[in-house]
């Protein structure tokens, strides 16, 4: 055992997207678990878009952190001392235990919950489809996008670890599928490799001219992940009855402080009383106590070859900052994590 815990702790709220310097590095003595905790020893940690808002003055669905605390993410991890019965030692664990190598926990407010000992499932696929990305993808486009065979659906971050997912699973419903992403090879990736229908590249197209080519009879489901420009051009080309998916609105969490000093949203929200359409937001955590039934589904579609999934893994805690920005520029290539 390493004698030091290695932490990211916050310096100081960032302003636009987080840098090195709103974070202070610090190593403290291994904590010690008392009555009812338990010492997890994490092994990786994912990397959310989330991690921004989280670092917001505002609270979001979580309260806000406080500077000097250390940074929230979702790790996973053993347990290697226990106080308590229900995470005996060596038991697996995915939880909020933040950017750090040690974390105690009594399991009650952090999310501790212990995984299956499968071995014919890495532990990074608990960040994946077999974890808040697969709850995320799998309830958010079926329970709250509802999608019918035949209908067009819309993706935005369409490469990335939600949209990806997104997209194959409205192929297997039998739907026709444009996805929108920021590079070539993103595009490529997700026409040649998942069979979406079609890919627009955002950065170097025009996302309005190509959704009104793409969608002839109108877009029936957005599942949008970005939100900003991307989402006024799609409430122009809505279908009557169309449904939006608000799951995340990427091209905003750099606004400093939270969504009181957000810019204006879309100028054309009337489209949805002309088309009769609803917008919906959700959270996968909502979802948590059913998450076995997406499990269950994704499990069967990812061994019958229906769904492909790719991981993003950075090494070393100390490029926790530096790695969660790929999410923001761009250059994660799937599910992005950090291994310790
Ligand atoms: P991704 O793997 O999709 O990575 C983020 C991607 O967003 C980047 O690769 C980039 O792709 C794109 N992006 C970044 N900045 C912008 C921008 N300004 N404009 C347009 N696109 C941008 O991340 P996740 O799949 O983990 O998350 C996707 C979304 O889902 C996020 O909004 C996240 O908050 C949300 N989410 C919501 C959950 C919920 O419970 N509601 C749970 C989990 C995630 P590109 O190269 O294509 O630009």
């Amino acid at each position: 055992m390493n004698a030091v815990n290695h932490q990211w702790r916050i310096a100081r709220r960032p302003v636009g997207p987080a840098r090195e310097a709103d974070f202070r590095w610090q190593e403290e003595p291994i904590p010690t678990p008392g009555p009812g905790q338990v010492l997890v020893h994490n092994q990786f940690i994912s990397l959310d878009p989330t991690n921004r808002p989280w670092l917001w003055e505002e609270d979001t669905y979580l309260p806000a952190l406080k500077i000097g605390d250390v940074v929230r993410g979702v790790t996973i991890g053993a347990v290697e001392q226990s106080n308590n019965p229900n995470f005996p030692v060596g038991t697996n664990v995915v939880g909020a235990l933040g950017w750090q190598d040690y974390a105690v926990s009594d399991g009650r407010y952090d999310f501790l919950t212990p995984l299956p000992a499968d071995p014919n499932v890495p532990a990074t696929m608990h960040f994946g489809l077999f974890g808040h990305i697969g709850i995320t993808a799998y309830f958010g486009l079926l329970d709250v996008g509802k999608p019918k065979a035949g209908e067009t659906v819309v993706i935005s971050a369409a490469s990335g670890a939600v949209g990806s997912l997104v997209g194959q699973i409205a192929k297997i419903h039998g739907c026709r599928v444009i996805g929108i992403a920021g590079s070539a090879e993103k595009c490529r990736w997700i026409t040649e490799d998942l069979g979406f229908d079609k890919a627009i590249n955002y950065k170097k197209e025009s996302v309005y001219s190509h959704l009104k080519e793409y969608c002839p009879n109108g877009i029936d489901l957005f599942f949008d992940n970005v939100g900003g420009a991307v989402l006024e051009d799609v409430l122009s080309l809505l279908a009557l009855r169309a449904r939006i998916v608000v799951c995340g609105m990427i091209s905003l969490y750099n606004t400093v402080g939270g969504t009181l000093s957000m810019p204006p949203g879309p100028n054309n929200l009337f489209n949805l009383v002309i088309k009769r359409a609803t917008m919906e937001g959700f959270l996968c955590l909502d979802y948590w106590e059913r998450r076995e039934e997406a499990f269950k589904a994704l499990a069967a579609w990812h061994r019958d070859g229906k769904i492909q999934y790719r991981y993003d893994v950075v090494e070393g805690l100390k490029n926790a900052p530096r790695a969660m920005n790929k999410l923001f520029d761009g250059s994660n290539k799937g599910k992005l994590i950090l291994k310790l």
